[in-house]
């Protein structure tokens, strides 16, 4: 049996920028990943440049693909605009390797299945033994499941679902389009381009929202597709998207329950606008491990619900 003080399942930005704060304070922890690392993960990889100050990411450090952006073409109900905004983007697979890595700790490549409590303690399939557990295992958390279900279940109608593909297109177009709201999707449509001709291409919506119209994602995918050749974007791809699901913050989440506390994706805090989830995710991880260092309440203060205004705060 391996005992600690804090154990952490799940090694994305939520459960990664947690172990950084603790590492800083000295306390100690293990952190559980059920991939092996680097691990690919269905996500456009868009930062805003708050992440870059939570993290303290100096892009001439990064070492990985990394791209910086001066506006975004927006398309809203067939209305076109510029939206000037200083924003990033990075690869998932890399960024994710790059924030665990920062953290000098070993992630043990183990699978959660079965949490007990006893006494004050959190016991994982009989092998790890914790004062404080931290649930960062994404949509499907199994801390989440275990502690929270059913009073902590997200509010349905709060789901997001996604697709995604990225992938490398010779002399891609360097700007970023967004179309929201077209041809009845209630969400928006992404053509976002990486630095080395990576391009990330997606489609998200309320999954409840749709379904109300008798509409699938599906179909939204094949509208981007046709999109984005009329555009010129994309042409003579064979698209192979991947899909997943993550919800949007909830009114009053339940973050905690004795010493068990939830973060990103486990716990729901993407921006009600924009689905924006790294961000939240990591202010989360950072909150939870703020709460365990000093025993003060676990709280989203200072994590924005909205994306939006701080796209419109140029920062140059
Ligand atoms: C298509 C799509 C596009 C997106 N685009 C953006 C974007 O451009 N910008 C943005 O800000 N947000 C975006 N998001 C949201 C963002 O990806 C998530 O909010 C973010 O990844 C959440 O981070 P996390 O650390 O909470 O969870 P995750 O990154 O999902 O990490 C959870 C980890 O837990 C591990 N795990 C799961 N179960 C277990 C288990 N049983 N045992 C051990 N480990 C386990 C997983 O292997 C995983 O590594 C997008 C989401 C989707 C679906």
């Amino acid at each position: 049996m391996l005992r600690t003080e804090v154990l952490i399942v799940g090694g994305g930005p939520a459960g990664s920028a947690c172990a950084w704060q603790l590492k800083q304070h000295g306390v100690e922890f293990i952190l559980l990943d059920r991939a092996e690392f680097p691990r690919p993960k269905v996500c456009a990889g868009w930062v805003t440049p708050r992440v870059l100050r939570d993290i303290q990411l100096d892009p001439a450090a990064y070492p990985g693909n990394f791209s910086v952006f001066n506006q975004f073409l927006i398309e809203l109900k067939g209305l076109r605009f510029t939206l000037q905004t200083r924003q990033y983007a990075i690869r998932r697979v890399e960024f994710d390797q790059w924030l665990i890595n920062r953290v000098r700790a070993q992630v043990i490549t183990h699978q959660v299945k079965e949490i007990r409590q006893e006494g004050e303690y959190y016991l994982v399939d009989e092998e790890y033994r914790a004062r404080y557990l931290i649930g960062a295992g994404g949509t499907n958390c199994p801390v989440k499941r275990a502690l929270f279900e059913p009073e902590g279940q997200p509010v349905r109608g709060s789901l997001i679902v996604a697709q995604e593909e990225e992938f490398v297109y010779p002399g891609a177009s360097r700007l970023c389009h967004l179309w929201f709201l077209q041809q009845g999707l209630p969400g928006y449509a992404w053509y976002f381009p990486k630095s080395e001709n990576v391009v990330n291409v997606g489609v998200g919506g309320s999954a409840a929202r749709l379904k109300e119209r008798g509409d699938t994602l599906r179909h939204h995918w094949e509208l981007l597709t046709e999109r984005l050749y009329a555009y010129g974007l994309v042409r003579d791809h064979p698209f192979n998207p991947l899909g997943h699901s993550y919800y949007l913050r909830a009114a009053q989440p339940l973050l905690r329950k004795g010493n068990a506390l939830l973060i990103g994706d486990a716990l729901g805090v993407s921006t009600l606008d924009m689905g924006e989830g790294i961000g939240p995710s990591i202010q989360s991880g950072i909150n939870a491990a703020t709460a365990i260092i000093n025993h003060t309440p676990y709280t989203l203060d200072g994590i924005s619900r909205y994306s939006f205004p701080s796209l419109l705060r140029l920062q140059r």
